[in-house]
């Protein structure tokens, strides 16, 4: 697939460290999760490296931060406008090495690059404040600085939009950046890097460490214990997100976390049920499942079970699963053979546990698996606890409005929820209860460049996106003039 890019040269395979590609002392190997072949290998860097690109960040800094909003604002338009215009051949790196339809892609990359457009409008926002004084004599200010060098570590499953989320506001507030992508989707992140050095990004602001997992992990220590880097952004499994807040401890870092979700997807009796039906298909089957605000577990009162079931598994049947290239594909394969181990595991414990299939339930040839509904699922399943990051679907069935509420609530994690009602009222008391960080409300796709991104509870720490995603990338400095 990589043969066919108008550009060539957007196929990097080596590190970028302080504006100078890196081929590394070893290499790994990046896979396409549709065919299970070798794509190309990539720089496998070390701990040593990422200490250098720490070092070129820090370097790069004063110069960075000691430009005006307005000019990195140019140089970041420039950024998005290049990626907009290699909106064909960025899809196909990722398709490539994701497995997301090629469609759904190239909506990732205007997704992806909207946040460096709306971040470069914001770089001439950072406003401070002048406070009444409490006495004659002084004068009080409020100023914003850059926080100074962050890092930011990124899953696999939006290998440009959970880049460009975290990197444009850094770099729009005036900080530099060390990024480790994950290790099964460089690519994108090469390619977007490439573009911000032909955007004008000076050598150093913006440094990619490509690394294997093992390589990954001793990357991820060196960043969490620099007492140069002052702010780390993650976006992956909760699970690894304590482990980088824990060793993130002794420096005492600003924190950004974005972890895993357990989406609850609530339809009330009173639903349009198409609409139910067609949110619940965007929200759960996404990106084969694989984004951690997709539906997990759906909970159907039972006024309107059997007619939502029944209309929703006849649309999940019609899915076409296959190779992201091909035309009318709309569910990809699953990112690693883990991914379709959980999927089976979740969906032979349903089974086990009398729920009943209606549409898949299989695992195909290859890395795919088929797009799954089972109904009457019940809260001793495993899929009712955790995240199965797949195209299952379980239908709960539930009976007062309180109980749906209970039910959605009863996990550790909170960040995205949906529910589908016409009830004014229902509306305000759900929204109002639902212990989520984002809550979609007869809307089944929520995310875009200018709302605020996040979770509560164990799903994670600030917000990405919107004119509070700034936030986290500067400190306020306050400061008391006396003698006035
Ligand atoms: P996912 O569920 O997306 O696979 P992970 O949390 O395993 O989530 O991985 C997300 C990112 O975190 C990847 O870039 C991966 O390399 C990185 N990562 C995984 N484990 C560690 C670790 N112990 N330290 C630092 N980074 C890690």
């Amino acid at each position: 697939p990589l043969a066919l890019l108008n550009d060539p040269t957007l196929l990097k395979t080596d590190a970028l460290i302080a504006g100078e590609w890196i081929a590394g002392a070893s290499r790994f190997d990046v896979n396409d999760p549709a065919t299970g072949r070798k794509l190309v290998d990539v720089a496998n860097l070390t701990r040593t490296d990422a200490a250098h690109a720490i070092a070129a960040a820090n370097k790069a800094l004063a110069a960075w931060r000691g430009k005006t909003g307005k000019e990195r604002s140019i140089v970041l338009r420039k950024w998005f406008d290049l990626l907009i215009a290699n909106t064909e051949d960025l899809g196909r790196l990722m398709t490539a090495e994701q497995g997301k339809p090629f469609a759904e892609a190239k909506g990732e990359v205007a997704y992806g690059a909207s946040f460096i457009e709306w971040f470069a409008e914001e770089a001439k926002r950072v406003n401070g404040e002048v406070l009444p004084q409490f006495d004659n004599n002084r004068r009080l200010l409020v100023m914003k600085q850059p926080i100074g060098v962050c890092a930011a570590i990124t899953p696999w499953n939006f290998p440009l939009a959970m880049i460009t989320r975290k990197v444009a506001p850094a770099l729009a507030a005036g900080c530099t950046v060390v990024i480790k992508p994950a290790e099964l989707t460089p690519l994108t992140a090469l390619a977007a890097a490439e573009l911000a050095v032909r955007a004008g990004i000076p050598a150093g602001v913006l440094n990619v460490l490509t690394a294997d997992s093992q390589n990954s992990i001793a990357i991820g220590k060196e960043l969490c214990e620099s007492d140069v880097v002052r702010h780390l952004s993650f976006t992956g499994s909760t699970e690894v997100g304590r482990i980088l807040m824990s060793q993130c401890a002794p420096t005492v870092k600003k924190l950004s976390l974005e972890l895993g979700g357990n989406a609850p997807f609530l339809v009330f009796d009173d639903a349009d049920v198409d609409s139910a039906v067609e949110g619940a298909i965007a929200s759960k089957y996404r990106n084969a499942g694989q984004t951690c605000v997709c539906a997990n577990r759906l909970y159907v009162q039972e006024g309107i079970y059997d007619a939502f079931v029944e209309k929703f598994a006849a649309k999940v049947r019609a899915l076409k699963v296959g190779n992201g290239f091909e035309d009318g594909v709309t569910q990809g394969p699953l990112i690693e053979d883990a991914a379709i181990d959980k999927v089976q595991r979740h969906v032979a414990d349903a089974i086990a546990k009398g729920g009943k299939v209606l549409a898949g339930g299989h695992r195909m040839q290859g890395q795919f698996f088929e797009p799954t509904v089972i109904a009457e699922a019940t809260p001793d399943m495993l899929c009712a606890r955790e995240e199965t990051f797949g195209p299952f679907a379980p239908v709960f069935r539930f009976k007062t409005e309180q109980d749906g509420i209970d039910a959605a609530n009863n996990t550790e994690f909170g960040l995205a929820s949906y529910f589908y009602t016409r009830d004014v009222g229902r509306i305000f008391r759900v929204a109002e209860a639902l212990e989520y960080g984002m809550v979609g409300i007869n809307a089944g796709v929520i995310a875009t460049e200018h709302v605020p991104f996040g979770g509560v509870k164990q799903s994670g720490l600030g917000r990405e996106g919107s004119h509070h995603g700034m936030d986290d990338y500067v400190e306020i400095k306050y400061l008391c003039l006396g003698d006035i």
